[in-house]
């Protein structure tokens, strides 16, 4: 797909202020989507891209939309439409991060559940990109609040996703409300019919990219991959891993040029010898740096893709891949820096729970399944520093000359009456005080810590998170595995509602994971459908006004609710949180169910 010949962003026509905001983020190079895609909208054709979240998609879009965006008019020159709030979200911030370096630039999402006079005062003042749910555009282009006249471009953004939540018709109605002469790009992670036949209809002779690469891995490398999400959480895992497992010398890949120095940092910090190896380093430095990885005087380089093409040294034990390859060809490359000169080697690859259908594509396209494994636990950690603090006690009683500490103490065990296990467990308790022999489990993933995270600018925010989980069926009915209880919604099939509706409008209101809604059943006036149990009253309040086909929902429990246990649910004061209560809640139980 990509042509291979860009392998650098100033090789790409963007705009000048774009070009300085990469820099300032940190990116290295075009990501293959980005380097098959941006010359295109650079070029205002139509696009239809097949890609999945953690390709750079968001960036393959933002970057040449936003080269081509005059400052000076003020209605919306671009309008991204995506299928949940959160991603609108992500997606806004994204384009507020490239457009950094260009001044009086305004984003705006809008999303159901917010605030509308918000909004509808933020459009009258003038934005140059719009980033919305269906449903939310729809309301504006009907009260006739956004001004679609000088819209240029339309990205439909996880089209597939759109499609699975029922938007497909408002994005049709949204396509029917915009200048016909508008360039639209399409990003799917897969191609149903549906989505291709919108394609068909709405695009004019689009450009068509995808990320498909067939290519193989050796059969001496070990394959792992840990389901963890957020910086701090892979910091965590990766010291518990440094602990738990034996290795010898260890790569680790990261996107960004920044993360290469501050991951080093920090690795530096627990201990680890550690150097960052990025493009940014002259070919010397690279080397020395290399090399000191090969004489021992090193054990860790935290590493971009171009920065460790080609490496080659015998003693790399474990590659690890804390942000995900963009393809499954970096992916083998990455992979392939351990297993040198016949040795054996280690891959693990942390996958952040939307990040898993980028997973499944790599192990289809290696043909080889890529093994879970687990978070090493606080009791495998304990016991490797026990047996480490053992060897070391042997050590010195074998090598040292202690008279003049056993005289201190037996002349204290006499004075103090203690004996000498016990003055012994006291100062083994003392030496071990900055890092405790007794290791406790990782904390499991908090949504505050993901809120902070969120809250960091794109490039230094290393996952998206708070994300719906992707599933691997795809099935709504099947994912659930939470206590479940049914709602009744009183709209039906006579007010021409579809499931679709219903999953998107619960989804985005409630912000429940799509998979955590269950079976949905159409009656003539009204529908049920199955919830995790437990909602709360005042979220069960704010989903009774939402409309699905102009209609409130009145959403209720039904009588025949099922009479599994509730979980406690509690809800937070923020607005903002409200509704993701519901959905942690679900995740805790999930949890409790696994632990179980
Ligand atoms: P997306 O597929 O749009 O969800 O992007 C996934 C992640 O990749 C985001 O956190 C981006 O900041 C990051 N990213 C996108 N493009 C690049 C690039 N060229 N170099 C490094 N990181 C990138």
């Amino acid at each position: 797909m990509p042509s291979p010949a860009i392998t650098s962003f100033t090789e790409l026509a963007l705009s000048a202020p774009v070009q300085k905001a990469i820099a300032a983020v940190g990116y290295e190079q075009p990501s293959p989507i980005q380097a098959a895609s941006i010359p295109h909208i650079l070029n205002g054709d139509d696009l239809l891209g097949v890609a999945q979240t953690g390709t750079g998609k968001t960036a393959a879009f933002a970057l040449p939309l936003l080269s081509n965006i005059d400052l000076s008019k003020k209605t919306p020159q671009v309008l991204v439409l995506a299928p949940t709030r959160e991603l609108a979200i992500q997606v806004a911030e994204a384009f507020q991060t490239y457009a950094s370096k260009m001044k009086g630039f305004h984003v705006l999402p809008i999303y159901g559940g917010q605030d509308m006079s918000g909004q509808l005062r933020q459009l009258s003042r003038g934005v140059h990109v719009v980033v919305g749910t269906p449903g939310r555009v729809m309301d504006h282009i009907r009260r006739k609040s956004l001004n679609l006249d000088g819209l240029t471009s339309l990205v439909l953004d996880e089209g597939d996703e759109m499609l699975r939540m029922g938007f497909i018709d408002d994005v049709e109605w949204i396509l029917e409300h915009t200048p016909t002469t508008r360039q639209v790009a399409l990003f799917s992670a897969t191609m149903p019919k549906p989505i291709r036949k919108v394609a068909d209809r709405y695009l004019k002779n689009p450009k068509e990219v995808s990320i498909v690469s067939d290519t193989s891995t050796a059969p001496n490398i070990e394959q792992h991959f840990l389901i963890v999400n957020g910086f701090d959480r892979k910091l965590d895992a990766i010291t518990r891993i440094l602990e738990a497992q034996d290795f010898d010398a260890m790569i680790i890949f990261v996107r960004t040029k920044t993360a290469t120095a501050e991951l080093a940092e920090k690795l530096e910090a627990r201990g680890y010898s550690a150097s960052p190896l990025n493009g940014d380093m002259n070919q010397t430095l690279r080397e020395r740096t290399i090399n000191r990885l090969k004489k021992k005087q090193l054990d860790i380089i935290v590493a971009t893709d171009v920065a460790a093409r080609g490496i080659d040294v015998e003693r790399v034990s474990h590659v690890l891949n804390f942000d995900i390859p963009y393809d499954s060809e970096a992916y083998v490359h990455r992979i392939g820096r351990t297993g040198r000169a016949g040795r054996d080697g280690q891959a693990i690859l942390f996958v952040a729970p939307r990040e898993r259908r980028l997973l499944q594509s790599i192990e289809k396209a290696t043909r080889q399944s890529i093994k879970e494994m687990a978070m090493p636990s606080g009791s495998e950690v304990s016991g490797k520093r026990i047996q480490q603090f053992k060897l070391q006690l042997t050590e010195v009683l074998e090598n040292q000359n202690l008279d003049f500490m056993y005289n201190i103490l037996s002349e204290y065990s006499s004075e103090s009456d203690r004996s000498a296990e016990e003055i012994a467990s006291a100062l083994a308790y003392l030496l071990q005080k900055e890092r405790p022999l007794q290791v406790e489990d990782a904390p499991q993933r908090s949504r505050q810590r993901d809120r902070n995270e969120r809250d960091k600018p794109e490039g230094q925010q290393r996952e998206r998170p708070g994300r719906r989980q992707d599933s691997k069926s795809g099935s709504r009915e099947k994912i659930s595995d939470v206590p479940m209880a049914r709602y009744r919604l009183e709209v039906g099939r006579n007010d021409e509602v579809k499931p679709g509706d219903i999953v998107g409008a619960i989804a985005n209101e409630a912000d429940i994971d799509s998979q955590h809604i269950g079976h949905i059943k159409l009656h003539d006036d009204h529908s049920t459908v199955d919830l995790p149990a437990g909602m709360p009253d005042d979220l069960l309040k704010h989903l009774k006004k939402v409309k699905i086909r102009n209609r409130a929902i009145n959403i209720s429990v039904d009588g025949k609710a099922e009479s599994r246990p509730r979980p406690t649910i509690t809800r937070q004061k923020d607005r903002s949180d409200k509704p993701k209560t519901a959905k942690s809640s679900a995740d805790k139980a999930k949890r409790r169910k696994k632990e179980s």
